[in-house]
């Protein structure tokens, strides 16, 4: 008789288990519940790597400890009674939160009134790269994400300045009225940066679409360009002379792209640049602030040069950039990026996988291929020069990003690009905020550091 009880509760507690849209909701007091069952599980880089984990207190209360502390807090998040959740503790709640512990460990368990083991979430986080990330972008604000263009999956994905999860309950309102620094901003997803001039890529790929002899295009650049009353400057005025498309791109000539932008057509602008997910929602599990472009029919030739050099009323953040790169490197296509390789049960043993999948063709695999080139250019004789001569090759685009109208010299500092060009493997963007100097000044040589990891050791 107690058996067969225990058999049917067992039945039933899973049918309502399984709900995992309903146990997932940070409003479901059922959580809880699930809470006072299982052990909520460990989540792991993608070598077994601890990321957060259960641990008992002397009077028998758990909590949860993150050991890498403020390396992995935006895309890891927290768990905390009192102040919820967020990143993949949030997003993966429901699998740490069920036990696939054997059956008979289960029922013994229960007879015991003991808690079963949660699951553990692998995740396709590098560890040792998300930790070069995080000493190479040093005491900056920014983000780093770095992710593989043939799967989609996610390396690394950093943003500074950061917070320390095991202190969250501690620190909460601190953390939360500290306006100036944002700590909790996962800036990686959330930021809302101007492009600058890594949307030239955008740009260049507009501009090919109305033109089939975009070949042909030749610019003579005096340093700056007036139009309308508004004049835009290369950087240091430079003078960059007779140049194409590609030229144009690997010198990142500012006066070059206004003048292409008072060509373009507005309305088809906007149809590429929504190709490439402006204005769209990202495949993202992550919370994240959605990519912005504002032309329209009515946008003043002022604002269309602007745009086109990556100024304007543009936004987006590195995570959207790092995905327009993935579909430049893997011929056009965009993989679903991912951040859990698999769900195993606290023995290892696997429960559910994901594989790599297409989410969605951003442009012509022949468009992709003349981008890709143009951005090899950048590395191999432009402003990504620092990244040239490696073991790995390169193609990327640098930028820089005004942002603040009072004072020009406020900039970000933007890298976007990916290595083995022919092969494309890993794709990297990265922000500096409040830089100044050339293009990609700050940001390439902090990519540099994180590729040099991957591929020399580090
Ligand atoms: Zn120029």
């Amino acid at each position: 008789m107690l058996l067969f009880v225990a058999l049917m509760g067992y039945l039933v507690y899973f049918n309502v288990v399984r709900a995992k849209e309903i146990v997932n909701s940070p409003y479901n007091e059922r959580q809880n519940n699930f809470a006072e069952r299982v052990v909520r599980g460990n989540i792991t880089d993608r070598n077994g790597n601890i990321l957060a984990e259960t641990q008992l207190a002397e009077d028998g209360s758990e909590y949860r400890v993150y050991p890498y502390g403020d390396i992995f807090a935006h895309v890891v998040g927290y768990s905390d009674t009192d102040y919820g959740k967020a990143g993949l503790e949030s997003m993966e709640n429901f699998d740490l939160l069920t036990s696939n512990a054997f059956f008979l460990e289960k029922l013994r368990n229960e007879f015991q009134d003991v808690k079963d083991m949660g699951d553990t979430v692998v995740t396709t986080l590098d560890a040792d790269l998300q930790q070069t990330a995080y000493n190479a972008l040093g005491a900056n604000k920014g983000a780093i994400v770095v992710m593989e263009a043939s799967t989609g999956k996610i390396l690394v994905m950093l943003s500074k300045p950061s917070y320390d999860p095991n202190q969250i309950a501690v620190q909460w309102e601190y953390l939360n009225g500290d306006a100036e620094n944002s700590p909790l901003l996962n800036r990686a997803t959330q930021g809302a940066y101007a492009p600058g001039s890594t949307f030239k890529v955008v740009t260049a790929l507009e501009f090919m679409r109305e033109h089939s002899d975009y070949a042909n295009y030749t610019y003579d650049c005096y340093g700056e360009i007036t139009q309308d009353g508004t004049t835009i400057r290369c950087f240091d005025n430079t003078v960059h002379g007779f140049q194409d498309l590609k030229g144009s791109v690997v010198t990142s000539c500012n006066a070059s792209f206004s003048n292409i932008g008072l060509t373009l057509n507005r309305t088809a602008y906007r149809k590429t640049a929504e190709e490439l997910l402006f204005n769209k929602k990202l495949p993202c599990s992550l919370d994240y602030t959605k990519p912005s472009f504002a032309v329209n029919e009515n946008t003043s030739d002022a604002e269309m040069m602007m745009t086109a050099m990556g100024q304007g009323n543009t936004m987006t953040n590195p995570y959207h950039m790092a995905l327009i790169t993935a579909s430049i490197a893997n011929g056009g296509t965009l993989m679903e990026p991912y951040l859990v390789e698999k769900v195993t049960n606290y023995t290892g043993t696997e429960i559910s996988k994901n594989v790599p999948k297409s989410y969605k063709r951003l442009m012509a695999s022949e468009e992709a291929a003349q981008l890709k080139e143009y951005m090899a250019a950048v590395v191999n004789e432009g402003t990504g020069m620092l990244l040239s001569g490696q073991s790995y090759s390169a193609a990327g685009k640098t930028g820089t990003a005004e942002y603040s109208m009072v004072d020009g010299e406020k900039t970000h500092s933007w890298y976007m690009g990916f290595t083995n060009v022919d092969n494309p493997e890993l794709v990297i963007s990265v922000i500096v905020e409040g830089s100044d100097g050339q293009d990609g000044a700050k940001a390439v040589p902090i990519a540099k550091q994180v590729l040099d990891a991957y591929y020399y050791g580090g």
